[in-house]
């Protein structure tokens, strides 16, 4: 029956995310209670095109169309460890993508500021947020490397794609004390940067090595 057939790829898309939770995030040491419970919860499923739902949950990234991917879970755990939310804050991410990582800093913040260059993804990704009830989430179509000043300043910024240089607007739109991270680097792989806003300037911290798409517009690279 279609119904009980439903029930039992459901289970397996819950136990893949749970071996997904133990295998690539606990084992590899990420364990932020608040980021484990949020990846426990999240279906990344349901932001994966249709035939690749039996992979959603696998150590990899996946195209979403457009020549962009869903980020690996574990890159995903490994930023919003270091982002070190609390609950109370104002999040901005560029390049919203699946909107997967968006309905997890939705589960972590009090509001999140997503903006995404192409259009098709960005509504693709509200459905999705919208099914889910995820309702704390705004979302902008634009060149996030001009950030959106309207809503600033933010407590952490994420960026979801590699960029040549920490845009400028990015770091204005930090509000003291606030994390902003990024990866930085050339167009083929990147070290993962995480930058403070203190007094004094921008202290950056590199996390290691990573390989994101690549962060078009303004104040990243052109194309
Ligand atoms: N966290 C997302 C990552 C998607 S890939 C996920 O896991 O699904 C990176 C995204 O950044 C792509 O959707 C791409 O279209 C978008 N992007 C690239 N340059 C951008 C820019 N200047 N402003 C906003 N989004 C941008």
């Amino acid at each position: 029956m279609a119904v009980s057939s439903n029930n039992r790829s459901v289970t397996a898309l819950e136990g893949a995310r749970e071996r997904m939770v133990q295998t690539q995030l606990l084992d590899r040491g990420v364990n932020d209670p608040r980021v484990i419970h949020a990846m426990r919860k999240v279906p990344r499923h349901l932001f994966v095109e249709p035939a690749l739902v039996n992979r959603a949950y696998d150590d990899d990234p996946l195209p979403i169309g457009a020549k962009q991917t869903i980020s690996q879970p574990y890159i995903v755990g490994y930023m919003l460890q270091a982002l070190a939310l609390k609950g109370t804050e104002r999040v901005l991410e560029i390049g919203t993508g699946s909107a997967y990582q968006t309905a997890l800093l939705a589960e972590l913040c009090a509001n999140v500021f997503s903006v995404e260059k192409l259009r098709r993804l960005a509504v693709q990704g509200r459905a999705v947020l919208d099914e889910l009830r995820y309702y704390n989430v705004a979302i902008h179509v634009g060149d996030g490397t001009l950030g959106w000043s309207e809503h600033a300043p933010y407590d952490a910024i994420v960026v979801a794609a590699g960029a040549p240089r920490v845009p400028e607007p990015l770091a204005q739109q930090l509000a003291g004390g606030g994390r902003l991270i990024i990866p930085i680097g050339d167009q083929t792989s990147q070290v993962l940067k995480l930058a403070s806003r203190t007094p004094s300037g921008l202290e950056e911290t590199s996390l290691g090595e990573c390989r994101f798409v690549k962060l078009l517009g303004k104040y990243g690279w052109p194309g």
